[in-house]
């Protein structure tokens, strides 16, 4: 490419006046009394969404198609014979009484990076797919679309999705889609070049340091276990404190312990204790089982299977001073998810020539991000959140930042087409 032509190329922006109003738009579509949003994936008001969706992407030179776990995209087609896709996106769904911008600003500040490349008549040598990720919040299943679109969906999570079978299967039938056409779904990674998703950061990191923006170089892992202490029940007067096997100290001394590890050694892990059961359930006996939900996010797998090692040795060792027993059940896992190095390079360019400062954080949140990074190279920045306050009406980017954002993925989408 030709200086000059590069220069141009890093010149040019977004129109924030048409990207603002979709936001402002798209925000009616479920709009609560207080000023969030209600549009629960598969519910009339996504469908009402996914219409505006259609309707806004089927000026000339946008393709518009739907997939079998009714993922909608519009891509913008190269001309170039060998063409990869590029995707870039987000979800349109919401939370109950969710914000405005959760997902929303993703899909509509990939739409506007396309229109713009689409007004310029800018020629890429990929095709640019803007995608809405189907249920991405889970008031069904959670990440429905990106699971299907790289292949990770099984049977088994369509069988007990977190909403309950019945919502997920009328919910299918809503959208037209079925579990066959959802399986189905997987896209072939070898045609793909990779993903961008930008998001609010639904947190304080960059409000603090007074940055534009979030570069994340991964989505933490979470391990899900359930943890047990076994003792003796006994009576609470007559049984002196040396003697006991007492299953409720064993699991306290474990969560602070379990705390004080996690800051020490792993920092910025984090770790809760939740659901904390006790038996018998009574004043006057030594309890002889307590037990409650652990769950622990990091980084990397490594990191995580190090916790682990450490997190079982704590327990053992609590155990046999007290006398007790001690139990560790997996409940589930969710992979931590890196980011594609020559994206994040890409994304981190695309800042600089726009002059906006940024840094490099984990995402501690789960996205689709997580479902494509396993699949193809991947990456997802964040703007600010005010007050870090999401999933929640008071949920707030400023003007500005959402301008950011879109033309962050606009320079990233033209950094990808340099290299
Ligand atoms: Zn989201």
């Amino acid at each position: 490419m030709a200086a000059c032509e590069k220069l141009i190329m890093e010149n040019i922006r977004i129109n924030n006046q048409r990207l603002l109003k979709n936001l402002a738009d798209l925000a009616q579509i479920g709009a609560t009394a207080d000023g969030g949003v209600t549009r629960l994936a598969f519910s009339d008001e996504d469908i009402q969404g996914r219409n505006w969706f259609a309707e806004r992407v089927k000026s000339p030179g946008f393709d518009y198609a739907t997939d079998g776990a009714a993922n909608q995209s519009a891509v913008l087609k190269s001309s170039h014979p060998d063409a990869k896709t590029l995707i870039v996106g987000s979800h349109l769904d919401t939370v109950f009484n969710g914000g405005r911008f959760d997902g929303a600003l993703g899909v509509l500040a990939a739409l506007e990076a396309a229109q713009t490349i689409q007004d310029q008549e800018i020629p890429l040598p990929f095709h640019l797919e803007v995608i809405n990720f189907t249920d991405e919040e889970g008031s069904v299943m959670g990440e429905f679309g990106s699971h299907a679109l790289t292949g990770a969906m099984t049977e088994d999570q369509l069988e007990n999705p977190r909403g309950g079978r019945d919502a997920l299967v009328a919910g299918m039938q809503n959208l037209g889609i079925s579990e066959a056409t959802a399986l189905g779904a997987r896209r072939n990674p070898a045609e793909i070049l990779g993903f961008f998703e930008l998001h609010i950061e639904q947190g304080m990191r960059l409000k603090n340091e007074n940055l534009d923006i979030g570069v994340v170089t991964g989505i933490v892992g979470i391990r899900s276990e359930w943890i047990t202490f076994r003792g003796k029940a006994n009576h609470a007067g007559t049984t002196p404190m040396s003697v006991r096997q007492d299953a409720v100290m064993g699991a306290a001394e474990f969560m602070v312990k379990a705390r004080d590890l996690t800051n020490e050694k792993f920092n910025p892990a984090v770790l809760t204790c939740t659901q904390i059961e006790s038996k018998p359930a009574a004043f006057n006996i030594v309890p002889n089982e307590a037990r409650f939900a652990l769950e622990f996010r990091h980084g990397t797998e490594d990191l995580l299977d190090e916790m682990m090692i450490d997190l079982k040795n704590l327990g053992h060792t609590i155990a046999s001073r007290l006398n007790l027993e001690f139990e560790w059940d997996d409940a589930s896992d969710c992979r931590a998810a890196p980011a594609a190095e020559n994206m994040l390079v890409a994304l981190e360019s695309a800042a600089n020539n726009l002059g906006l400062s940024h840094q490099r954080m984990m995402s501690f949140a789960g996205h689709d991000t997580q479902m494509m990074s396993n699949f193809v190279p991947s990456a997802m920045f964040f703007v600010p959140s005010e007050a870090g306050i999401s999933h929640n009406p008071k949920e707030y980017t400023q003007d500005k930042d959402v301008i950011n954002g879109a033309n962050v993925m606009l320079q990233a989408i033209l950094e990808c087409a340099k290299q």
